[in-house]
């Protein structure tokens, strides 16, 4: 099989002879049939799709090999982008990989431990601005527009053609579509971007049926959910703290057009479906990716789903992307001395 989204899936992408077909091996995510889950929540046909798999940890390098190869087309030296995080990883790694420069600009003390040092050994400028996610994208659009450098963010139209791919690997691996896709919404490109892919393929013939587009928003931070901009958006899972998705309009479009739903869970619900996912499944997601998860427990709760679906959770990025949230979110370490009946006792074999 060919390495990477571009040179597998180029016949859907907008790939021209000029497209440098750059990679790291991206795409190609464990699609990983749930076990003890299944048997606990009585959901027979489920699966997660790893995305944490991918090279910098994220889905988000679907986008970038796209947009940076488009970028390299037309000749860019850098590439420049406003990040919660996983985004600035990616142009990070995509730009050191092919020689550009990078910029990233996060919102500054809430950008996750992991996702911050990946952008640093990477190489690229970081700046922290004093302000949120949405003020970073404006500061971003402004230089994009006076200097010369290629803009990286979902607005770019690439990022969502790019992350179309796991859509295609959903259906290659399954044999058609789902009946039901579930995943977290911030900026929502991924959900547009996952609803064109099963378009496309559908059309394509490659699939005989479309998903159920089942999108999930943190409550702190769910403008889609209740239709209007949230100024100061807030939650623990950092991936979709925004409070004015890029990408709205299409959203729902995807949500209207595949019959499905964009709904809010709570921090509390993502913690404890990380957790769940964890500790029964063996697969440590972000707090971000696990509200796919809680946004299922919920749908299965409020009779949204029957549970006898064909369904798959998109778990979008890896749990060593922020280990203070684990951290905080388990239990905690037990110190003994290095004595057999010190280990006895704290297990409470005694
Ligand atoms: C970017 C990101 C999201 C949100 O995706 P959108 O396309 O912005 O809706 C969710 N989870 C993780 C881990 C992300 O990096």
């Amino acid at each position: 099989m060919k390495s990477g989204v571009l040179a597998r899936y180029r016949d859907f992408l907008p790939i021209t002879e000029r497209t440098p077909l750059i990679t790291l091996n991206e795409g190609d995510t464990p699609l990983i049939r749930a076990e003890r889950l299944s048997e606990a929540w009585g959901v027979p046909h489920l699966y997660f799709k790893f995305e944490g798999a991918n090279p910098t940890g994220s889905f988000k390098d679907r986008g970038m090999v796209m947009a940076v190869a488009n970028a390299l087309e037309n000749g860019a030296r850098a590439v420049i982008c406003a990040s919660t995080g996983n985004t600035s990883a990616a142009a990070a790694a995509y730009a050191a990989r092919t020689g550009l420069d990078a910029i990233v600009v996060v919102p500054g003390g809430k950008i996750a431990l992991g996702k911050l040092a990946q952008a640093l050994i990477y190489g690229a400028k970081v700046l922290a601005v004093n302000g949120s996610f949405d003020d970073a994208l404006r500061l971003v659009r402004a230089l994009h527009e006076q200097y010369d450098v290629a803009l990286v963010n979902s607005i770019n139209p690439y990022r969502i053609e790019g992350q179309t791919t796991a859509a295609y690997e959903i259906v290659d691996v399954l044999g058609d579509a789902p009946d039901v896709v579930c995943l977290p919404v911030g900026n929502a490109g991924n959900i547009t971007a996952y609803w064109e892919g099963f378009k496309r393929y559908h059309e394509a013939q490659r699939a005989t049926q479309l998903p159920r587009m089942f999108g999930f928003q943190a409550a702190g931070a769910a403008p889609i959910v209740h239709g209007k901009v949230v100024e100061q958006p807030e939650t623990v899972a950092t991936a979709i703290r925004i409070g004015n998705p890029a990408s709205w309009r299409r959203a729902v479009q995807a949500r209207d057009e595949s019959g499905g739903r964009i709904e809010a869970v709570t921090d509390e619900e993502i913690l404890a479906a990380q957790r769940l996912l964890a500790a029964y499944e063996g697969i440590f997601c972000e707090p971000a990716s696990a509200a796919s998860v809680a946004g299922l427990r919920r749908a299965l709760d409020e009779g949204w789903l029957t549970g006898q679906e064909r369904i798959v959770c998109v778990l979008t990025g890896h749990g060593l992307k922020d280990p203070d949230t684990a951290i905080a979110n388990s239990g905690a370490v037990i110190p003994i001395e290095a004595t057999l009946d010190d280990a006895v006792r704290a297990l409470g074999w005694q």
